[in-house]
């Protein structure tokens, strides 16, 4: 070994610090230990967080040039004498395995059986405290560890620790960013909800207040249909209020994991040509809605339900933000087990920088005008459609309309399993 390869090692392995996953640094690591030490197993082992055992992470075996990745543990309680060494000393070096009294408890189950003679084992700390381990293990005749062997296996450890190290600081920061971008995300949400709830309930409710103040003052000198036309302004304002308070309630019963996914059967074409039925009646045949089935005549298996909360999310929207007449696409066909669902619009589209925010709860687009709306449609459904095992993309540009596609496993029928929801942690966000 020259002094001249391991700098080289050195100089490599620094170059990829943070840069080359963990995994594959340690990986190359422990190949240019057994080559620079010529030892015939090196592996890495980490110490359990209770300290009872290490688990073994990745072993190279160098005369086949081969990783053993299969998980082994060694107990504490098992092997006490070597574990106490661990703990008290900065290295185990033992020339003759056979021969160390300090190992015996390894003799026949652990060195017998791979033909190991000599063992040079250096502890990885962390914040000064014990982490794992590489062990070096030698096979064949015993053999001496020269001092600047064990200098060297020191210093290589020293490295293995760093990159440790510097994975572990990577996976915090980006926590931490992922916290903080959660943090945002909240702030951003009661922003919106206090919007919605100003605007969307403020309005209605506005309606019903200043319609009964009317009918109450003015009753006799109002007009028959007049009359009539502040009790329907009363009752669509009331119904707008109840529909928002309904999607709130549904996203709270989405989130807060009440909410399963059955597997029934369905028929597709009736569910869908009732689905198509209700859209037209509830925005008064604002666009028409051209139904196209393709191979769904079988039975299908899945939570109607939930299908419903999708497909009817997704046709109102279509509808609404598209102007009055212009036909919306509702494509359902079957790709194999999978049914897939498009609905496809002319409407207003989506900018491109409304579309990574979408699946937050309360956020809307800003082409939306005077558009009613609260901003929970889409979160509902991606989260059906997650509770469904199923996927959702879209497709939209400002002024050319938009394209949502739901494909959901309906057609295998046998062996799904009913799925709870569980709480989720973090908000929904796009696909
Ligand atoms: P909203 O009640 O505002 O429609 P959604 O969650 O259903 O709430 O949709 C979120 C936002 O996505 C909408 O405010 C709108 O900006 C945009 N959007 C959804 N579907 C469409 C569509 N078909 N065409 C244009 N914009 C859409």
């Amino acid at each position: 070994m020259s002094l001249s390869q391991s700098k080289a090692v050195f100089d490599r392995v620094v170059t990829r610090l943070g840069v080359t996953p963990l995994p594959e640094l340690l990986e190359s690591l422990l190949r240019e230990i057994a080559s620079l030490l010529r030892v015939e197993r090196v592996g890495y082992w980490k110490l359990q967080p209770d300290h009872s055992a290490i688990d073994r992470q990745m072993q190279f075996l160098r005369s086949t040039g081969q990783f053993d990745l299969s998980p082994q543990a060694l107990l504490a309680r098992d092997f006490p004498g070597y574990f106490n060494a661990l703990k008290e000393s900065n290295l185990i070096v033992s020339h003759d395995v056979m021969a160390d009294p300090q190992l015996a408890e390894f003799r026949d189950v652990y060195f017998k059986p791979h033909g190991i003679s000599s063992m040079l084992d250096v502890p990885v700390h962390r914040n000064g405290q014990l982490f794992g381990v590489i062990c070096h293990e030698h096979v064949g005749p015993a053999r001496r560890w020269a001092d600047d062997e064990v200098e060297l296996a020191r210093s290589l450890t020293h490295l293995v620790a760093l990159a440790i190290e510097t994975d572990l600081r990577q996976r915090a920061e980006e926590e931490l960013k992922n916290a903080l971008e959660r943090e945002k995300e909240l702030v951003e949400m009661k922003t919106n909800f206090v919007s919605l709830v100003s605007h969307e309930f403020r309005t209605p409710l506005g309606v019903i207040v200043s319609s009964s103040d009317i009918l109450e003052n003015y009753f006799d000198r109002l007009k028959p249909d007049q009359r009539a036309a502040h009790l329907q302004d009363i009752r669509h304002s009331a119904q707008q209020m109840s529909a928002l308070m309904e999607e709130v309630l549904l996203l709270g019963k989405v989130e807060s994991g009440r909410m399963s996914c059955r597997c029934d059967p369905i028929s597709l074409a009736d569910c869908c040509n009732r689905i198509v039925d209700e859209q037209h009646s509830a925005t008064n045949g604002k666009c028409p809605i051209r139904l196209e089935l393709n191979g769904v005549d079988a039975e299908a298996h899945g939570d109607e339900g939930l299908l419903r909360h999708i497909l009817n999310n997704l046709l109102s929207n279509a509808v609404k933000y598209s102007p009055a007449g212009q036909a919306v696409r509702f494509a359902v066909r079957r790709d194999r087990t999978f049914a897939e669902f498009e609905i496809a619009d002319r409407g207003i589209g989506i900018d491109p920088a409304d579309q990574k925010h979408l699946f937050t709860a309360f956020y809307r687009g800003n082409n939306v005008g005077d558009t009613p709306g609260t901003g929970l449609g889409l979160v509902i459904v991606k989260r059906c459609v997650d509770l469904h095992d199923g996927t959702l993309t879209f497709e939209s540009r400002p002024g050319d309309g938009s394209r949502f596609v739901v494909r959901l496993k309906m057609f295998s029928g046998n062996g799904r399993q009913a799925k709870s929801a569980s709480p989720r942690k973090r908000p929904i966000r796009s696909p």
